[in-house]
């Protein structure tokens, strides 16, 4: 199986350091990264875990993510970071994409959706409910309706499902083959979830927004810079089942580190690790 591992596109928060500590990666320094996963499957085109920032953000930022968010998440918008341009780089083409799986519908998530039109988007049933029709002000602060104005071809999910590793209810994905799964890991948003991918050589499970800082998983004395504790607290959608499930990841690294190798969306280290450029 062909993995590729992407940043499209990295942010710079407004407080640097004491927002994601003083160990920076080596690449990019003190920064978050949009951690997405291409998977190249044998009989089904690309499969795109998370999608980051795409062409609509780029060209109409104001427009498309507000000053406010600009202002404090500080993306490093470009056409070449984002998914379509860099899938373009590595010589495919758009409709290659056949499926992209949302870890959940917030803007450095799923602003890319609308460069993939074709795609048959998969996410959690609960999330997409909450992100199409927001009750809540915090809700409706944080989706970005313009994301999905070309309306993509959703496909729901429930949580049902079977057993993997400790978690329950992890589902196969319709059209997918069975090597790619949704499991369940809500909290940062109230239908977040996590993608495992069986590579043949190992597991890996894209966290999504499950944690941010590396050092939350470090077994024995996990840790968080106090700003970004502090930034995962505010934007939570169920602080309990947050916490609870991030108890549930530091077991698995514990218990299952050897099979299932775990990262965030946006921790910058990680991502030079699995990108090869650490
Ligand atoms: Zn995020």
């Amino acid at each position: 199986m062909r993995l590729h591992h992407l940043n499209c596109t990295t942010m710079r928060p407004l407080g640097g350091p004491l927002i994601l500590g003083r160990h920076g990666a080596r690449t990019l320094g003190c920064a978050m990264v949009c951690h997405c996963l291409v998977v190249e499957t044998a009989a089904d085109g690309l499969v795109l875990i998370d999608s980051g920032f795409g062409l609509g953000d780029v060209h109409d930022p104001r427009g498309r993510l507000g000053a406010a968010y600009l202002g404090l998440v500080r993306p490093e918008l470009s056409e070449s970071m984002t998914a379509l341009r860099q899938l373009e780089a590595l010589g495919y083409r758009r409709d290659d994409v056949r499926h992209v799986i949302l870890t959940h519908m917030d803007a450095d998530h799923a602003g890319g959706l609308s460069d993939f039109p074709a795609a048959t988007v998969h996410v959690y049933q609960r999330e997409l409910d909450v992100a199409l029709t927001p009750r809540t002000l915090h809700d409706r602060a944080r989706y970005r309706p313009s994301h999905w104005a070309h309306r993509p071809r959703f496909r729901g999910y429930d949580e049902r499902g079977e057993a993997w590793f400790g978690f329950r209810a992890v589902r196969d994905l319709e059209g997918l083959p069975p090597e790619v799964l949704l499991v369940p890991l809500t909290g940062h948003s109230h239908g977040h979830a996590a993608v495992a991918v069986d590579t043949g050589a190992g597991w890996l499970l894209h966290c999504g927004d499950g944690y941010f800082h590396r050092d939350e998983m470090r077994v024995g004395r996990s840790a968080c810079p106090a700003g970004l504790r502090a930034f995962q607290a505010i934007v939570q959608a169920d602080g309990g089942a947050r916490v609870a499930n991030q108890d549930r990841l530091r077991a698995l690294v514990r218990e299952r580190g050897d099979d299932v190798r775990v990262f965030s969306a946006h921790d910058a280290v990680e991502w030079e690790e699995l990108a090869g450029l650490a």
